[in-house]
C-alpha cells in the first residue's frame, strides 16, 4: 500500500540493496500518495527476477567421445564453483577452442580469462548469460531512452491503452522532492493529470452511450482500449512506465557504460546504476570490472578500462 507523503526519501544516490542472500537482488521503491490521493514514486525500483541456471553433468557423453589421451571427461571436475552466468560463458568460448583438456584455463582462473576476453573485445560469449529485470517507478521517458537499445534486449512495458486509471502512477524527480514550491508543484500537477484523464474516458464513455459513437469499437475490450489511447494523450512524461527488460551481460554492460554516467539523463543514470549493482551482486565475474564513481550532484555511475566488448 502507498505510504502518505510526510518526509522526502533520500536522494536515488544512497541505494539500498536487498536480497543478495537469496541470489536475486532487489531495490525497493515505495509508493505514496498526495492529499488527495494520486500515487507516485521518487526512485526506480529494480528487480532481478531472472537469471542463468546451468547445468553440464550430460556434457559427460560429448567430452567422453574424443580421444582418450585429450582426457576431456575431467574437464567436469573443475572443484572451483562460478556464477552460473560466467560459468555459461566460460564453457560456450571454451567449446570453440576445445579448451577441455588439462592444459585449459581453469574454473580458478576465470577472472583472468574474462579479463582477455573483455581486453581483446572478443564480448559475444557474454551473449549466452540473459538477466531480467523489473523496472519500476520510472517514467515514461527513461522508458523511451532505455528502449533505444535493441541489440541483445527484450521489452514489455505497461499499455496505456489496455490498463485503466487505478493503476495510473507518477513520478517524481529527485530536483523536486526537497522544493517544497516544486514539490507542491508536482502534486497539484499529477493530481490535475489523473482528474484530467478520468474527466476525458468518462466524457468519451458518455458520448458513446448517447450513440455519438467517435470511437467505433466493435467490442468491450476495444471500446475500453479506444479510450484509454485517446485519454492518455493528457499523461505527461511524468507517468510511471512498468518494464520487463532481458538482456545478455554483454548488452546489459553497454548500456551501464552509456547510461551510468556524466553524460546520462540523472534518472536513467540511477536506473542503471542499481541495475549494476544487482549485476555485479550476482555475477562479479561478469561485471565485477566496474568502478563506482561519485559524480558532483550527489549520484553515481560506474566506469571500466573494458569499454563495449
Ligand atoms: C547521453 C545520451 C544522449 C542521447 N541523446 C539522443 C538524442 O538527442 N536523440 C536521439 O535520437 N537519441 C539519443 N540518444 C540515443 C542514442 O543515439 C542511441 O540510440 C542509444 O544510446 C542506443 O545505443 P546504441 O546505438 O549503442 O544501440 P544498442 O541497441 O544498445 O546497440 C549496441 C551496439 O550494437 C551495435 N548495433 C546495434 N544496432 C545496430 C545496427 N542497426 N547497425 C549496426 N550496429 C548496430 C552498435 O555497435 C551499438 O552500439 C542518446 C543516448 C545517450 C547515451
Amino acid at each position: 500500500m502507498p505510504t502518505e507523503d510526510q518526509v522526502a526519501e533520500p536522494a536515488a544516490s544512497s541505494v539500498a540493496l536487498q536480497g543478495v542472500p537469496k541470489g536475486y537482488p532487489y531495490v525497493s521503491s515505495p509508493a505514496y500518495l498526495t492529499p488527495a490521493g494520486t500515487s507516485y514514486l521518487r526512485f526506480p525500483g529494480v528487480h532481478l527476477v531472472s537469471k542463468p541456471q546451468v547445468s553440464f553433468e550430460s556434457l559427460g557423453d560429448f567430452l567422453g567421445g574424443f580421444d582418450e589421451a585429450l582426457d576431456f571427461p575431467q574437464y567436469l571436475d573443475d572443484p572451483t564453483a562460478l556464477p552460473d552466468g560466467a560459468h555459461l560463458c566460460k564453457v560456450a568460448g571454451q567449446t570453440c577452442y576445445m579448451s577441455f583438456g588439462p592444459k585449459r584455463t581453469y574454473n580458478t582462473d576465470a577472472q583472468r580469462y574474462f579479463q582477455n576476453i573483455k581486453e581483446s573485445g572478443h564480448g559475444s560469449v557474454l551473449e549466452h548469460a540473459n538477466f531480467s529485470f523489473l523496472f519500476y517507478g520510472i517514467s515514461r521517458s527513461v522508458t523511451h531512452e532505455l528502449v533505444r537499445h535493441r541489440a541483445g534486449f527484450g521489452y514489455s512495458q505497461l499499455s496505456q491503452r489496455y490498463v485503466s486509471g487505478r493503476v495510473l502512477r507518477f513520478v517524481e524527480r529527485p530536483e523536486y522532492v526537497n522544493d517544497p514550491d516544486l514539490h507542491a508543484r508536482f502534486e497539484e500537477r499529477i493530481d490535475r493529470a489523473a482528474a484530467d484523464y478520468e474527466a476525458i474516458a468518462s466524457a468519451l464513455l458518455e458520448r458513446q452511450k448517447q450513440g455519438t459513437e467517435i470511437l467505433s469499437a466493435e467490442h468491450r475490450t476495444d471500446l475500453r482500449k479506444k479510450v484509454q489511447q485517446t485519454a492518455r494523450s493528457v499523461l505527461p512524461n511524468e507517468a510511471e512506465a512498468p518494464i520487463v527488460v532481458t538482456g545478455n551481460a554483454r548488452a546489459w554492460r553497454h548500456v551501464i557504460e552509456m547510461r551510468a554516467n556524466e553524460h546520462a539523463e540523472t534518472e536513467i543514470r540511477a536506473l542503471m546504476f542499481s541495475a549494476y549493482l544487482c549485476l555485479a551482486a550476482v555475477d562479479p565475474i561478469l561485471f565485477g570490472d566496474y568502478e563506482t564513481v561519485r559524480y558532483a550532484d550527489g549520484t553515481q555511475g560506474v566506469k571500466t578500462q573494458y569499454k563495449k566488448v
